[in-house]
């Protein structure tokens, strides 16, 4: 069942052939999925834009359709242990990260987005033309590719999908080739709760697959999230015929951590929002600015924090760290911390592979870390944290340019008992989410996305209604 993509309804065997994907705690080929190639796109998108165009789907009444996504969200409860188990296995998360944020998060996607159905709302105008009456309809943009990474399978897939179908878009899910576990095993449940054939479509593959769905003609939106330089070439894909495309892409996220802050308190919540997933976090905390009348004390508890975090595979429930997602992943990392000692950067613990077997990486903290320096300005993802340090806290202004020197800009922290310091950070750092005194975390309720290289648009929110909608503007003049 696995080798085979899901069209129209139907799960047909991939005409690609298959793509393995590992457990990379043991590093041993899990399955092997479908691979599938620029046919089965087409025909992929052709079953996406016949669901479209009948109009069952988007005419369907909005309470049914909200029913709909109601039961997808039940059906995700209900196999919650067996999706935590699965997402696992094949990304490597702690289980316990797996059911509390991946499983919970994608059910509750899908209850949120359920309950917008019966909101998405238009607008009457005061145009200025006599006995005219001027209103707008939000009407779904059309077929949908949703291009998701390995870090977070299905939750990124939920916060995609679920306000695509919410505002009666069709689809086309293209998971990553390292972790399509759980995308194939929410199609089908999926099926079970009875979408029209052709509302959801699935290809596994690689990127050949996903750039076949960016090229696409009859695509009308990509929705991605991965890598900066793929997102580029979505871009340039898209040009075509002028797909809407929603970015969301690399980060390289500041915190600072001012004199006065509660350090205790500061290096709880940078753990947290540093190694969840070791590091595998578009927005997770790699560069502290450290007021440097507290940077030893931070230094010590940092690494002494994150030394003590128990690495293994996810699925013994004492995990605190898993592994990377692949081999390939964990050679990126070596090479990228290579270059902390190598540039003068002070390693104060890790900086190693932690296993013979499995892709896992030690935390890693590094203290003497100046702007210029490669582990300061490239995303590593991985649980590698860069302390930097400033002199003093009338320089807040200066901080925040070092902090705004990088081409991305997905999420900053700022620690700090002040309100002004607090605020003039939240209001001077060019990123999509400013966290004040917490770890980065996303909720279905609030807008998530990226200023500058780090993407284009917002997910979540009432922002992803206008991201999977047109707005038509209707003119009636009733007048004699
Ligand atoms: P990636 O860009 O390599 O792959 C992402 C997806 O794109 C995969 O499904 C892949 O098969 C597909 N793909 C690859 N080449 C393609 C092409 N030319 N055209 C179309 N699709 C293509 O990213 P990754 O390595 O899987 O994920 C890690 C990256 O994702 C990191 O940079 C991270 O910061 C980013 N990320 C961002 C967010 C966010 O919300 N901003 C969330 C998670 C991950
Ligand atoms: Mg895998």
């Amino acid at each position: 069942m696995a080798t085979n993509v899901y069209i129209d309804g139907t799960w047909v065997p991939a005409s690609g052939g298959v793509i393995p994907t590992c457990d990379p705690a043991t590093e041993e080929l899990l399955e092997e999925v479908g691979f599938a190639d620029a046919s089965d796109v087409d025909a992929a998108v052709a079953a996406a834009r016949r669901a479209f165009e009948d109009r069952q789907w988007r005419s369907m009444p909005p309470v049914q359709r909200a029913r709909l996504l109601f039961d997808l969200a039940d059906l995700i409860e209900a196999h919650a242990e067996e999706l935590a188990v699965l997402e696992t296995r094949d990304q490597g998360q702690p289980v316990g990260i797996s059911r509390a944020v991946s499983v919970t998060g994608a059910a509750e996607h899908f209850r949120y987005y359920a309950g917008w159905v019966t909101k998405i709302e238009g607008a009457t105008s005061p145009v200025s033309f006599p006995d005219t009456l001027h209103y707008t309809r939000r009407e779904p943009v059309g077929v949908c590719a949703l291009i998701t990474p390995w870090n977070f399978p299905l939750m990124i897939l939920a916060w995609k999908l679920a306000p695509a179908l919410a505002t009666g878009n069709t689809v086309i899910i293209k998971p990553a080739e390292q972790t399509p576990l759980t995308s194939i095993r929410l199609v089908q449940l999926a099926e079970r709760v009875g979408f029209p054939p052709g509302v959801i479509n699935l290809v596994t593959g690689d990127g050949s697959t996903g750039a076949a769905l960016a090229e696409h003609p009859d695509v009308d939106k990509v929705s991605f999230t991965g890598s900066t330089e793929v997102g580029r070439s979505i871009v340039r894909a898209s040009a075509g015929n002028l797909k809407r495309v929603t970015l969301e892409l690399g980060g390289k996220a500041p915190s600072i951590i001012a004199a006065d802050a509660d350090i205790d308190a500061a290096v709880a919540g940078n753990i947290a929002g540093s190694v969840l997933n070791s590091g595998q976090v578009c927005a997770a905390y790699t560069r502290f600015y450290v007021d440097r009348k507290r940077e030893d004390e931070f230094v010590a508890k940092l690494a002494d924090g994150v030394s003590g975090m128990r690495l293994g595979p996810g699925l013994d429930e004492s995990t605190q760290l898993g592994p990377l997602v692949s081999a390939e992943h964990l050679r990126s990392v070596e090479q990228l911390v290579a270059t902390g000692p190598a540039e003068g950067a002070e390693l104060v613990t890790g900086g190693r592979r932690a296993a013979d077997k499995g892709w896992f990486f030690q935390p890693t903290v590094f203290a003497g870390v100046k702007d210029g320096m490669t582990i300061a300005t490239k995303e590593i993802f991985g649980p590698v944290l860069s302390v930097l340090s400033y002199d003093d806290e009338d320089e807040l202004a200066a901080v925040i340019a070092r902090a705004n020197q990088t081409e991305y800009g997905l999420a900053a922290t700022v620690w700090t008992k002040d309100l002004t310091v607090a605020n003039r950070v939240a209001e001077g750092i060019r990123a999509g989410a400013i966290f004040i005194n917490m770890p980065s975390i996303p909720d279905m309720a609030a807008p998530w996305g990226g200023f500058k290289a780090s993407g284009w648009g917002r997910e979540m929110g009432s922002l992803a209604i206008d991201a999977y909608t047109e707005v038509k503007a209707v003119w009636c003049h009733y007048g004699s």
